[in-house]
């Protein structure tokens, strides 16, 4: 009885001493949301799509992003219009299955898809998981989600 009273009152004391140690410290956590995390430019969040300089889709449709994603979560479906050029039909990301790793931007050979700053990605209904392309392009126009904004 003696010794486990010894061995409490021990724990006791390093608990209370790491306690008062870290009391007067800094908080490293954050009053979210009220206040934000600062997020560094390699932050990868939800995807944008951007557009070239008179505001058309950059996206060709080449094909490249949905074959290199690893999670399959790059749906593209393209047809050719009446010149015989390639036209992007339908662009979705699925982001419950994306798992952030941010191939999909390297891999495009025009810059059209970031991986932006949205990281508030918490929802009720999971279908609105899968984002489509004018929702990304919309974020695209939106400094907000933006991570590079008019540098690229
Ligand atoms: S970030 Fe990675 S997992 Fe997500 S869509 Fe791009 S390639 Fe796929
Ligand atoms: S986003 Fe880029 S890599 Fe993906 S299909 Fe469009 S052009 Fe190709």
């Amino acid at each position: 009885m003696g010794l486990m009273t010894n061995i409490l009152q021990t724990d006791l004391i390093k608990g209370l001493t790491l306690t008062l140690q870290n009391f007067f410290k800094k908080p490293v956590t954050l009053r979210y949301p009220e206040v934000r995390y600062e997020l560094p430019d390699t932050f990868r969040g939800a995807q944008i799509l951007k557009r070239d300089s008179e505001g058309s889709e950059r996206c060709v449709g080449c094909g490249l992003c949905p074959e290199i994603c690893p999670s399959k979560a790059i749906t593209l479906i393209t047809s050719e219009d009446e010149e015989g050029e390639k036209r992007v039909d339908f662009y979705q990301i699925h982001l419950g299955l994306c798992i952030y790793c941010g191939y999909c931007q390297e891999v495009c050979p025009v810059d059209a898809v970031w991986m932006g700053r949205d990281y508030e990605l918490s929802l009720t209904d999971p279908s609105r998981l899968k984002v489509t392309k004018e929702e990304m392009l919309q974020k695209g126009d939106d400094p907000h989600y933006d991570r590079l904004g008019e540098s690229r």
